[in-house]
């Protein structure tokens, strides 16, 4: 069986694809946290769906959730079995969604998708029901032509990607044995507009704020004071040198530096002629993965000691967010030579291992020592509204999907 038969059948699937695709963005799933019933609903779908299009081993791994109506946030594991059970080539999607938002911005209902233009659109059709409807179909493509992959195929479809993994993924890599070290792990959600982009590694996320005190007084008096919007200006710019200080180039990236920005100011006082007793602003530094983000803040923290010193003041600095990167997957890693061969048969483009400045869900799957990239083709309209899937991404990402499972 050639790949080219497997990629005709999936050409003759795309009515069925686009059908499942209307029928997922149906129903809601939302999660309790952004006001939502979870994803029960849904999943309960899905099961069936899977039975019915020839999965084995289906088991559904239920995170307690008190929050949301059944009582659990649902994690689907469903594997199609292949010649070889020594690794699992795994597909994971999620099956929650974010909230429409504003409802007049959309041309039509988020919950009754339509399709116009080669493209359907509804709440959650890229995000992420484009790929999961792909690897489903790419399974059945087998199914249906009585194939056997090389490897076991596993598709992980779980819940609370959106509002942080902890009753999803993260619950799932708690509970279960199911990954193992050796298994190729495909995360399609993220990706660029030719299918090129394979994301395998990611920066720290460093947000400080730093509220500087001195003391207010008359603008025309400025000796009778401390300025702290002048300290405070003193020191933003000092921290510019954290790109000397932390120079690294990594070419995974882009830009391939770690960035150390100022970014949000918050107002001083409200009129001309008072010097500011209080000043506070924020910084977003994003790192390469080969520097610790401790070393960075404490650098930081020299660094207002002297403008402490200098001008008197006091600077309290203040996490708003630090999310260390994962380890990233090698750009040699086998799930992304598979990826890079899949994506050259299908879409006729060189695939690229980059890196991205924030987080995916596959770093979970990175900080427990399993390699994962990120891949996808679309057009990045998650969250947004008239969210939609290019129908030719969907079933072209379906025969990517079945080129790496019919690899050796
Ligand atoms: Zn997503």
């Amino acid at each position: 069986m050639s790949f080219e038969q497997i990629a005709r059948h999936l050409d003759a699937y795309r009515n069925e694809m686009i059908d499942l695709q209307v029928k997922l963005a149906a129903i809601p799933a939302i999660s309790p946290a952004s006001g939502g019933e979870g994803e029960a609903k849904k999943a309960d779908f899905l099961v069936g769906f899977l039975k019915a299009n020839g999965f084995q081993d289906i088991e559904v791994i239920k995170a307690p959730d008190f929050d949301a109506p059944a009582g659990y946030r649902p994690n689907i594991l469903a594997y199609y079995r292949g010649r070889s059970s020594a690794r699992t080539i795994w597909v994971m999607s999620h099956t929650d969604v974010v909230p429409p938002g504003e409802l007049s911005l959309w041309s039509g209902d988020p919950f009754r998708p339509w399709v116009e233009g080669g493209k359907i659109y509804g709440r959650g059709v890229e995000d992420n029901q484009q790929d999961m409807v792909a690897s489903i179909f790419a399974v059945k493509a087998f199914h249906d032509l009585g194939l056997k992959p090389a490897y076991d195929v596993g598709l992980a479809l779980v819940a609370d990607e959106e509002t942080g993994s902890d009753k999803g993924l993260g619950y799932v890599l708690q509970q279960s044995k199911a990954f193992r070290r050796g298994d190729l792990i495909l995360v399609p959600d993220a990706g660029n507009e030719d299918g090129t982009m394979i994301e395998i590694a990611e920066k720290s996320i460093l947000w400080l704020k730093f509220k500087t005190l001195g003391k207010q007084t008359h603008g025309s008096m400025p000796e009778r004071g401390i300025n702290a919007f002048k300290a405070a200006c003193f020191l933003a710019a000092e921290l510019d040198g954290l790109y000397k200080e932390f120079p690294l180039s990594d070419p995974v990236f882009d830009p391939p530096i770690s960035t150390f920005e100022p970014t949000k100011k918050e107002c001083n006082v409200p009129n001309i002629n008072t010097i500011p007793g209080e000043d506070v602003f924020f910084m977003d530094c994003r790192i390469l993965p080969q520097y610790k983000v401790d070393d960075v803040k404490a650098r930081i923290r020299q660094a207002a000691d002297a403008v402490e010193a200098r001008f008197k003041v006091k600077i309290a600095i203040e996490d708003q967010q630090n999310a260390p990167a994962a380890p990233p997957t090698p750009a040699k890693a086998a799930v992304v030579a598979a990826l890079e061969k899949a994506v050259k048969a299908v879409y006729g483009k060189e695939g690229k291992a980059m890196g991205i400045g924030g987080g995916t869900v596959a770093a979970l799957f990175r900080r427990e020592g399993f390699d994962a990239a990120c891949w996808s083709r679309l057009d990045e309209t998650a969250h947004q509204p008239n969210e939609y899937c290019i129908i030719d991404n969907m079933v072209g990402d379906a025969k990517v999907f079945a080129h790496i499972f019919l690899q050796e």
